[in-house]
Order: C-alpha cells, then structure tokens, then sequence
C-alpha cells in the first residue's frame, strides 16, 4: 500500500482535506465506539489506486515558540516516511514564510511531492496560485476541501506520482504465500527477529523488489509451507526521525497490516505497549487482522518468576484491549530463545483464518446462541427481533452475515456477545472474526 502524507501549517485544513479524501471510504467497516477516535490514518482509493493517507495535523505543534522548529521535523518525518506528499498551503493567506522553507526542504529530499492550495472556493479564489507559481514547484493545485472543489484533480496528480514498481510476481493460486509482516516501533528488534527468521530457516527463496520503490519481500520456506515477510526494506530502514513521534511511525506499520494476512507486533519487553501500539492494535481490530503479539527482548528482565509471564500478559491485554484474541509469545531475538515459534504459530493463526463452515453447521450453531441468550427487544419494545438465519461468507478473516430483523436495534454488547459465542463455536480462538448482521430482505 502507498503512504500519502499531508503536511504543511496549521489551519491550513489538512483535516477537512483529509476528511474529504477518505470520506465514504467503507474499507473499516466495524467502526465501533472507542476505536481509534482520533483518526489520523485513512484509507482511500482513487480511479482504482488504493492509499493510505495521513494527516499530520494529529501531530500539531503545541508550544507557541518552537513552531517552526516542529513544523519542520514533521515535515521531515513525513518525508521519511511517505512515498508522496501533498504540500497544504492557504489560498487565502499566500505565501508564508515557513511555507517557502518547507517547499525548500521537500524539494532538496527528492521526494514527490505537490502542492495543494486549499481554501480556494471558487474560481475567483485562486489568485495566489501565479504567487505559487514563483516558487517552482511542478504541481500546483487549487482545491476547496470545504466546498469540495478540485478534490479530483488533487488525486488524479498525487496518484500519478505513484511509482510503478515491477510487477507482482506470478503466485500458485491454490496456494499462495502467506504475507506476513513485522511490525512495531523503532528498535523493539524487528529487524533482529526478522535476521533470524530468515537465518532460521536458511532458505531466503527470494529478495526482490515488491510493487512499490523502497519494499523488499523475503521469502521464508517451513515445512513445505510458503511465507512472504513484506516491506523488509521498511523494517531494516532505520528511521532517525520517526522516534521522535511515535505515532507517526504507526503510519507505516498500519499500511502494513492492511496488506498482510498476518502480522507480527512486536514489543519491547522493557517499555510494554505504548499508546502507538494501542493505536496500531485498534486499527487491527477494526480490519479483524489477526496478529501474533511477540514481547522481544526477555533477556532484559530480570529475576522473572513463573508470575512474571501472566502479569506482564494481563497487563498487555488492558494496555491493547483491542487484541485480546491475539496470542503472546515471550522471546528474544539476541539469544534465538523461541523466535523459532513464530512461523508455526503464524501459520496456525492463517490457518484458522482460511477455516470456512458448512451453512448448516453455521446455522445449528446460531440456533444453539440464540437458545443461550434470547434475543432483544425492539427499541419500542413491542416485539423481539427474529433470527433468521446465517452463513459464512469469506475467510481471511472469517466472515459472517446473519439476517434478522431490524439490525439497527441490535446493541453493540449482543453482536458481541453473538461474535464471541461463534469464535468459541467455531474454535477460532486465536484469531477475530467478522459478523454482519443484515435486514432479510
Ligand atoms: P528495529 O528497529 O525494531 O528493527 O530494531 P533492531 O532489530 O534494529 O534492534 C534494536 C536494538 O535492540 C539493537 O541494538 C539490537 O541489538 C537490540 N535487540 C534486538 N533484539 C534484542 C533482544 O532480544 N534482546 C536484547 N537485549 N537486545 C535486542
């Protein structure tokens, strides 16, 4: 997946322009409450290219006086770690002086980059664009993120930037790779794990470009099992910058988790979960990814007892609430202890997830929930809403609609109930499902 950032001053309206990119943008269908309020990561999809687009207004300078200090290192983050950047500037105000030293940098970095000069109403608005102009750069484009004028043109220039890698290599359709990826904050060991997985198994079957520039896949061979472990060039890349602002480094590891089938998060044993992981692990949960949860660095801790495992897991559990499906393994990387667990479990967690159920098995066991738990009211409480029936839709992650009456009524803590009930049922314990519930029509 592509990474677009936005960047540029604020109030410039980097958030409405990123609202207006993602918007009806379906691909998060469970958008459940809590999950991810502050949304700073979107995908969108323009004339078929899908995207992830960041708004870096999330990482607002605060303190009045180093502003363009921070404006800066944004920039250069984003930069970093972006393919294409869409340069926010105000139509109404002109040009800034900050602004011309950001375009300085953006250009100095090589990277792709446009501008967009927001705030452009109407065609009469767009009298700073000849100012723009001066400053060189190629793309210049007027836009109205409120008014939503010129939106299309702004997609049409950013995704034509794109860099068209080679193409994807021809895969076994019956059996393709499974795409795995690490992710993780800086220096948590994703690289070392990476080193030994790879090591591990001593049959690199391939480091190839991927679709997009900087990303190299690596193939892994177990047990006549193919696995494909994507981005490593995202993973080796050491990062100067994005440390600095954790959740920016996020943006990366949640492009990554939308194109893997499973993924690794990794964890520093000694600083736990942070609220970037949090962030990443709500993201998972709303596109039912599963993940393996590999707490790295065990060596560090010192004076463990058998105690030590259960907490430092109960407390991963309320730190990423998110992922309670998700199994926890305790290694590391430095001494090889039980990295050589992470692919059987990989597969197992793929493995569950490709597990489809015959309709009526589907249906005894909805009959057998809706027997334990009857079903509620209508909200006006004149009857119960009906169950009719359900079956399984897809897999990758599992997914199931049930057909009932009045959908809308159902409560949030029934469907989860319901969501639970079918996991246990079904036996995948390790891994979320999908459950839509839908009005019989
Ligand atoms: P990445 O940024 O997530 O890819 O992290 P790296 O793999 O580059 O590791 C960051 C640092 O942590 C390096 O200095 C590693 O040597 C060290 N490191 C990685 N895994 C372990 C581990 O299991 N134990 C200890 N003590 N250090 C580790």
């Amino acid at each position: 997946t592509r990474l677009v950032a936005l960047v540029g001053r604020p109030n410039v309206g980097k958030s409405s322009l990123f609202n207006r990119i993602i918007r009806e943008r379906k691909s998060l269908v469970h958008n459940e409450p809590g999950v991810t309020r502050d949304r700073i990561f979107g995908r969108a999809e323009h004339e078929g290219e899908a995207f992830y687009i960041c708004d870096t207004g999330g990482f607002e300078p605060t303190s009045k006086d180093n502003i363009k200090i921070q404006l800066v290192e944004q920039a250069e983050i984003a930069i970093e770690e972006a393919e294409t950047v869409i340069f926010v500037v105000d139509g109404r105000e002109g040009i800034h002086p900050v602004d011309s030293e950001l375009i300085r940098r953006l250009r100095k970095s090589e990277k792709n980059f446009i501008v967009c000069v927001n705030k452009c109403d109407l065609p009469k608005d767009d009298i700073f664009i000849e100012e723009f102009r001066k400053l060189g750069v190629p793309g210049i484009y007027p836009v109205s993120a409120e008014h939503n004028r010129g939106i299309g043109n702004l997609l049409d220039a950013a995704t034509a930037i794109f860099a068209h890698g080679p193409q994807e290599k021809k895969e076994d359709p019956e059996n393709p790779p499974i795409k795995l990826s690490i992710i993780g904050r800086p220096n948590v060991g994703k690289s070392s794990i990476l080193n030994r997985l790879v090591g591990e198994t001593r049959s690199i079957v391939d480091a190839r470009p991927g679709t997009t520039r900087d990303t190299v896949d690596a193939g892994i061979k177990y047990h006549g099992r193919e696995l494909r472990v994507i981005d490593t060039a995202g993973i080796r890349r050491k990062s100067r910058m994005a440390d600095k602002l954790e959740r920016f480094s996020a943006f990366r590891s949640v492009a990554c988790l939308e194109d893997a089938d499973i993924s690794i998060l990794v964890i520093n044993a000694e600083d736990g979960a942070t609220d970037g992981d949090a962030r990443v692990a709500g993201y998972a949960f709303e596109m039912r990814k599963p993940i393996l949860i590999v707490v790295n660095k065990w060596d560090l801790i010192e004076n463990k007892t058998s105690k030590t495992v259960n907490e430092f897991t109960e407390k991963l559990h309320l730190d990423l609430r998110y992922l309670r499906y998700a199994p926890v393994v305790f290694v590391s990387a430095l001494e090889n202890l039980r990295v050589s667990k992470l692919i059987p479990m990989c597969i197992d967690l793929y493995d569950q997830s490709k597990r489809r159920n015959s309709t009526s098995q589907v249906n005894n066991v909805l009959k057998e929930v809706l027997l334990k738990h009857t079903p509620p009211m209508l909200k006006n409480k004149s009857k119960r809403i009906k169950f009719f029936y359900a079956t399984q839709v897809g897999v990758l992650p599992p997914r199931f609609v049930i057909f009932c009456s009045h959908p809308q009524d159902l409560h949030f803590s029934y469907k989860r109930f319901v969501e639970n009930a079918f996991r246990e049922a079904f036996n995948y314990k390790d891994i979320p499902i999908s459950i839509v519930f839908r009005e019989r029509s």
